[in-house]
């Protein structure tokens, strides 16, 4: 399966090929599965395949960590100075910004993205996580501690060695830099489980960039697969010392299974969300309607922190309920093909994400909650476009206010009181993100404060800077990317203990 696949495009905003290898990047080099397997990629603007990739199994697995193992021993980890770690990544950087248009193009291609989101959000961050990880790499020290005169005691922060990163389909490569970058600066190697089998073209991509950019053969492993092969073989591996995880609850629980069953690796988890909007009557209503529209609507609704149950005081409910349908009117005129220059609303990623999100609208009206916009497909082509959706009438125990759906679905809940809107704001097993909006600022604390989530906006939504900590708690996860907080997370601490004049 190792080739090319190449694509040309003549669209308004990206004109050329695009192009990237189809085979498993392993040592260095791009192989074929070793059983033969391949996963077909999928346009979801159109709904046809694009290509074809190769399909690793566990015996892919085996030989990739072995090719991490041995780089980790003869060519990275602790043998190579961290300058040098942060100049190879700064070298990939380099490359990735001198393509970025063919990245962008390559994701709205295979994730449906428009390219205003593609091109204007991913690419850069993913090149500002690459480039900020780069500067890390030799900044990565430990503490001298007092103890007594006769004693020299000091940590060192040290890699894990071989890590096991699998990530999902909705933001491809800027999960990948998430991932690969805090790893290497910090010494680790990598076996990457790419952006999930449905999405895995800009990785392998990237793939070639790291060859191309000198790192040794081994250092980084790029494995398209299934979840419940590649992905279940990797987070079972005795010789991987840490999976780092982002994807559902429910995977995210067998990965922590797989690690308890082998080797007690160490597991960090970033997975979903069902995220809070709280609108007080106080709040500016033109700012919080078009943030709640970004919140629950950008990247169709798949964001793991997406503004999804919207919370909206009584005061201000009918006017913000009449705004906020019209912003989702303007989103549906703006539906479409990912490369047209006005789109800003692209399909969902797959036939299965469009069936469980038709599912969650069925079962919502099924409910009682009424849609006061959206609410069905659109009938663009054969792609998986669903209809920006407004749910109001919902109460707490309803599925839509509960689950996460993962599309562009926004279910409306009315309410009274500040203690009574955390109560149900807390009311869920999630607890990823938050976002308060109100112009009273020892309520935007006191309410940002008493909510259970990692993360948490005031008066904005759904915004990641690459040196802010992002990460959940409850079942959305633990652990964090993005900052310094990462590099915590690809370290483990040696105590040194020097005797300098005790004697026994
Ligand atoms: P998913 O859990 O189905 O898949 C995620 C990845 O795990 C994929 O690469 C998949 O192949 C792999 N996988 C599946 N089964 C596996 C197994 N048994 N062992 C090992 N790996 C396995 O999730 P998805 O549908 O791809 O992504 C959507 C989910 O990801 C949503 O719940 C979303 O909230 C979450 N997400 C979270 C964050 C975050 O940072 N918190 C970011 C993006 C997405």
């Amino acid at each position: 399966m190792t080739g090319e696949f190449k694509f040309d495009l003549d669209t308004p905003v990206y004109k050329g090929n695009v192009s990237c290898n189809t085979g498993l990047f392993i040592d260095g080099k791009f192989v074929d599965a070793v059983e033969g397997g391949t996963i077909d990629v999928i346009n979801p603007s159109t709904g046809k395949i694009l290509t074809k990739v190769a399909a690793a199994t566990s015996k892919d697995v085996d030989i990739a960590v072995a090719a991490a193992k041995k780089a980790y021993k003869t060519s990275w980890g602790l043998k190579v100075p961290g300058t040098q770690r942060g100049e190879l990544l700064m070298k990939l950087a380099t490359l990735l910004e001198a393509n970025i248009d063919e990245f962008a193009a390559l994701e709205c291609l295979n994730v449906g993205k428009p390219w205003s989101e593609s091109r204007g959000f991913d690419m850069k961050l993913t090149l500002q996580t690459l480039k900020y990880y780069a500067g890390w790499a030799d900044k990565v020290h430990g503490k001298t501690i007092e103890t007594n005169e006769q004693k020299l005691a000091y940590t060192r922060h040290e890699p894990y060695g071989v890590v096991g990163q699998i990530v999902p389909w909705n933001y491809p490569l800027t999960m990948v830099s998430w991932k690969i970058g805090p790893a290497l600066a910090t010494g680790n190697v990598v076996v990457l489980k790419v952006p999930s089998e449905i999405t895995p073209l800009t990785a392998l991509k990237l793939a070639g960039l790291i060859q191309e950019a000198g790192f040794p053969p081994g250092v980084v492993n790029i494995i398209p697969g299934y979840g419940a092969t590649a992905g279940a073989a990797l987070s079972l591996h005795p010789d991987v010392r840490k999976i780092a995880f982002t994807g559902s609850t429910l995977t995210g629980r067998k990965i922590q299974e797989a690690s308890a069953k082998s080797n007690l690796k160490v597991v960090t988890l970033e997975l979903g969300g069902k995220s809070p909007n709280i609108i007080f009557d106080d709040a500016d209503l033109e700012q919080a309607v078009k943030w709640a529209a970004i919140g629950i609507f950008s990247n169709s609704g798949q964001v793991c922190t997406a503004g999804s149950r919207i919370f909206v005081q009584e005061g201000i409910y009918d006017a913000f309920i009449k705004a906020f349908r019209q912003a989702a009117a303007g989103i549906n005129t703006q539906t479409g093909d990912p490369f047209s220059e006005g789109t800003i609303h692209g399909p969902v990623v797959s036939q299965t994400q469009l069936d469980r999100v038709m599912g969650y609208i069925d079962a919502a009206k099924a409910e009682g909650a009424t849609p006061i916009i959206g609410g069905e497909r659109h009938s663009l082509t054969d792609g998986f476009f669903v209809k920006p959706t407004i749910f109001t009438d919902c109460t707490p125990e309803m599925k839509i206010v509960q689950e996460e759906v993962f599309g562009p679905v926004a279910a409306v809940v009315k309410f009274k009181t500040e203690d009574e809107v955390i109560e149900m704001a807390n009311d869920s097993n999630y607890g990823l993100a938050c976002a308060v909006f109100t112009e009273n600022v020892s309520r935007a604390v006191r309410v940002s404060n008493a909510l259970e989530a990692g993360m948490a906006w005031v008066n904005c939504n759904v915004t990641t800077e690459h040196n802010v900590p992002f990460g959940g708690y409850k079942q959305s996860g633990y652990g964090r990317e993005l900052g310094a907080y990462a590099i915590d997370t690809y370290t483990q601490v040696k105590a040194v203990h020097i005797n300098v004049g005790l004697k026994i």
